[in-house]
């Protein structure tokens, strides 16, 4: 399928009007009072777009304040350590877009002078830093004719066009980069409110399961709509296999410490702070048995769901006398209560130990 077949006449169809109608709509109904908007400074911007990237918009709020408090600047962001980064981090979830954050913003300092660079095309060279983000970022704050196309603009954009593409297909996913260029206003005065205006459109109206096509402001145009059944779109057909994982934790405690390890940098919560992890109930107590502190106790389980992978955890809690000393499991350290907000810990741990 080419864009000489049927998106031509459905992307002629909306040039002229589309634009306009969404900037008007924007401008009066639009969100205007997030704190990261009606700000230029490519750092707020940034920082906003990668805490919203899978989070909701009423959990970052807290946390860019926070970040914005402890790191004014993407100086101070690049020059902190690593594990302090992560810590401020802990409880917003998808761990690696923190270490992206961090090494971005040394790379900012180091690579160009502690100023992010101009364009969209720049932008993308750096780490954590997609092509979606990084034109979020260059019509925001340097009005660049460039376009989104995050999960919520795929939606609204797929329904408008009635896009029959298989989003699953990279082929199929760049003919509709390519729509979605199409449709840009000429001006890049308007880009900020237009960039916005799509944001606020998937987050608002054109949800996944019930759009509000009857509030929306370019229902008039959406072919999705004609045809009776909007959200038949998107399509994507390969779904995601979900897995399935367990392990046991094993809560140590001893005269207020709690033993945590520090997990590996890649992978599932990279460079978190938690309990030592078992495959099995088998291996646990074995460990519990080797540190001679009696029957560990069987706490509810706690499940997670990753992106991937819903996770049962068995925590089993072990109080260990003051004048134990035989060492715990695997590398760690012992971490006074009053001490552990200074350590980055996945948000289920926070929840069971707080
Ligand atoms: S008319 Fe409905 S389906 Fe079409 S863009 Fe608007 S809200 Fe989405």
């Amino acid at each position: 399928m080419t864009d000489s077949d049927e998106l031509s006449p459905r992307l002629d169809a909306l040039r002229g009007d589309f634009a306009p109608l969404l900037l008007a709509w924007q401008r009066a109904e639009g969100r205007h009072h997030l704190p990261w908007q009606n700000t230029r400074d490519p750092y707020r911007v940034w920082l906003s777009e990668i805490m919203l990237q899978q989070t909701q918009v009423s959990t970052v709020l807290g946390y860019y304040q926070r970040f914005l408090a402890r790191f004014p600047t993407v100086r101070e962001l690049g020059a902190a350590p690593a594990d302090e980064v992560m810590a401020l981090w802990a409880g917003l979830g998808y761990y690696s877009r923190a270490r992206n954050l961090h090494r971005c913003a040394q790379q900012v300092c180091e690579q160009h002078g502690g100023e992010f660079p101009r364009s969209a095309e720049l932008l993308q060279t750096l780490p954590g830093i997609g092509r979606s983000t990084a034109a979020a970022i260059a019509s925001f704050c340097f009005g660049e004719r460039t376009a989104i196309l995050d999960g919520n603009v795929k939606r609204v954009l797929s329904r408008l066009l009635a896009f029959e593409g298989d989003l699953a297909s990279s082929a199929q996913e760049k003919r509709l980069w390519r729509a979605a260029e199409a449709l840009l206003p000429p001006a890049g005065a308007d880009m900020p409110s237009y960039t916005q205006g799509l944001m606020d459109l998937g987050a608002g109206l054109c949800t996944p399961r019930s759009p509000q096509c009857l509030l929306c402001p370019v229902s008039a145009l959406c072919a999705g709509r004609a045809q009776g059944d909007p959200t038949r779109f998107p399509i994507k057909t390969r779904k995601l296999k979900r897995g399935r994982r367990e392990n046991w934790w094993l809560w140590l405690e001893q005269g207020g410490r709690i033993w945590l390890q520090q997990r590996p940098s890649e992978g599932v919560w990279g460079g978190l702070w938690t309990l030592p992890l078992f495959d099995d109930e088998a291996a646990l107590l074995a460990q519990a048995r080797r540190l001679g502190g009696g029957e560990p106790e069987a706490l509810p389980r706690v499940q997670h769901a990753l992106t991937h992978l819903d996770w049962v955890l068995h925590p089993r809690r072990l109080a260990l006398a003051a004048a134990h000393d035989l060492a715990p499991p695997g590398p760690g350290q012992w971490v006074a209560r009053e001490r552990l907000a200074d350590y980055a810990l996945p948000a289920p741990l926070k929840k069971l130990i707080g």
